[in-house]
């Protein structure tokens, strides 16, 4: 199959979610596949890391060059394995393209040697930071975008001088292959990016194999806790970029126009199945009908399976008809769509108004083309509430005045205001969450810095004649410090 993968056992298929059809079989990889997968790319880590910043950036452009050129046929991948359509699959790549150029081109700015004061009290040392490569990172990826999920960890993982063994999610194994595939021509072979395939137990070994330095997980809060937990085995660092619930908050002095349109958008594409899409609306009293009759006639003009594709896994649609379920039960009002709405995988847009805060459809992420439009008095109410879950990912504001305001007050990762889920394109902001939705950044100086381990290193370039941290000190060297310390911090 491909030089970047391990040894072959048993095998697994990647079907087509659209049809059922199998469009690949991909190896089963065991624990023994994961650790000598791991043990390639330490070697494969020190040649990397030796290349230096402008080495790795000439080989991370020609990849960024060969990924553009082999585009549609990468996307064809991703079409097939999630089901999406074929628009959406490339603007994810051309997303995770422009992310690898921003990581390779600022890796040397951001993470390479530098020096900062060593301060008065220290001046006879000269301080200098670095930001060494970790080594081996393993990255764990989910399936709603298979490529600029993880990409957002393996771009900047491999621009800051580390190897990657990448296990991308059972439903999406042809993605991950292909990209190792591409980036291996490119270095002639050296198993800098691997792939191991296989199921959520090919992901535990990965957390627990030798030498692995840092595991970046992307995916559900479920399965990002038994990482975690699965990591502190061995004390390995963990990114853990998890799911949310966002909401977008509708002003009274918003473009209704231009808010409808990206709830709907932020909402249902990818069938909603985005970890930074809209699940839940609150609308200023004085606008909510105006703007919930724009949501409704845009949602009412999407089909299934034309827009956006069907439930990538098969089990989601089940979530969803409970989501809907629970909050039709609990009081709410559907104005598109409704109870048979995720009868089959692929499951049509649904738009409830006036959900109880307790319904699941509210506190817990749906994952599908469902939008809860609640109407609120002011905005503090609709903080309030947009605070109120567990999860704190992404959020979008529209607002004319406020929108800076309002996003300062929200308890999560990232705000668009006045667009829906911009933050994620680009590639200077980080990307990640608080509570339930994970810790730790990927994208941007932050996302370079996690691959990283800062070194700091003083080197003393006289001796003071006061020594102080020496058996020598004297009372009087002590005094002259503290007499020094009262002149220049007492005040
Ligand atoms: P899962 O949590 O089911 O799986 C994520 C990855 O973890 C998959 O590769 C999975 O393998 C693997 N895995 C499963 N069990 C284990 C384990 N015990 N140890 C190690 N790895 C394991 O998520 P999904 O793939 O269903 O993705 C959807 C979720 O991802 C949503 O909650 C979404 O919000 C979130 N997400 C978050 C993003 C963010 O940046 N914050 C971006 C995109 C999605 P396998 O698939 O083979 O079981």
């Amino acid at each position: 199959m491909t030089t970047t993968q391990a040894p072959v056992q048993a095998t697994f298929e990647s079907l087509d979610p659209r049809t059922g059809a199998v469009v690949g079989t991909y190896p089963v990889h065991t624990a023994a596949d994961v650790e000598a997968a791991v043990t390639r790319a330490a070697d494969a880590a020190t040649w990397w890391a030796e290349l230096g910043f402008d080495g790795r950036r000439a080989l991370l452009v020609q990849w960024r060059r060969a990924l553009v050129k082999g585009l549609d046929a990468l996307a064809r991948i991703v079409v097939e394995e999630t089901g999406k359509p074929f628009d959406d699959a490339r603007l994810e790549l051309v997303l995770a393209i422009d992310h690898l150029d921003w990581a390779a081109k600022h890796a040397e700015k951001v993470l390479g040697r530098r020096k900062v004061s060593s301060g008065l009290l220290m001046a006879n040392q000269a301080a200098t930071l670095t930001y060494a490569p970790l080594g081996v990172v393993g990255v764990i990826g989910p399936w709603n975008y298979p490529v600029f999920t993880p990409m957002g960890s393996i771009a900047y993982a491999l621009a800051a001088g580390n190897a990657v063994v990448f296990k991308p999610s059972e439903l999406t194994p042809g993605v991950g292959v292909a990209l190792a595939d591409s980036l291996a021509e490119i270095v002639g072979g050296r198993p800098v990016l691997q792939v191991v395939t296989g199921s959520g137990e090919t992901g535990a070994a990965l957390c627990r194999a030798a030498g692995v330095s840092k595991i970046a997980f992307t995916g559900s809060t479920a399965t990002g806790k038994r990482v975690m937990a699965t990591c502190a085995e061995t004390l390995t660092p963990v990114l853990i970029e998890c799911g949310g619930k966002d909401p977008l908050i509708v002003d009274a002095d918003a473009d209704l126009e231009a808010a409808a349109d990206a709830a709907v958008w932020g909402g249902m594409s990818n069938a909603g199945q985005t970890c930074v899409g809209v699940e839940r609306v609150y609308v200023l009293d004085s606008v909510a009908q105006e703007f919930t009759d724009k949501v409704v006639a845009k949602a009412n003009a999407l089909t299934a399976g034309a827009e956006f594709g069907p439930m990538t896994m098969a089990s989601q649609t089940e979530v969803v008809r409970r989501h809907v379920a629970d909050a039709l039960e609990k009081g709410g009002t559907a104005v598109v769509g409704g109870a048979d709405s995720a009868a089959t995988g692929f499951v049509k847009p649904v738009v409830i108004l006036d959900v109880p805060e307790d319904s699941t459809a509210v506190t817990e992420e749906t994952f599908g083309p469902l939008l809860v439009v609640n109407r609120v008095p002011d905005v503090d109410e609709a903080v309030r509430r947009a605070n109120a879950t567990g999860y704190g990912l992404g959020a979008t504001v529209f607002s004319k005045a406020r929108g800076a305001e309002i996003a300062a007050r929200l308890r999560c990762g990232m705000v668009s205001v006045n667009s829906v889920i911009s933050f994620a394109g680009i590639p200077a902001l980080p990307f990640g969450g608080v509570g339930d939705s994970g810790f730790g950044r990927i994208h941007g100086e932050d996302g370079l810095r996690e691959f990283t381990r800062p070194q700091a290193v003083a080197r003393q370039r006289f001796a003071l004649p006061i020594a102080v941290t020496s058996f020598r000190r004297t009372s009087a060297g002590m005094g002259a410090l503290l007499g020094l310390v009262r002149v220049l911090r007492g005040r």
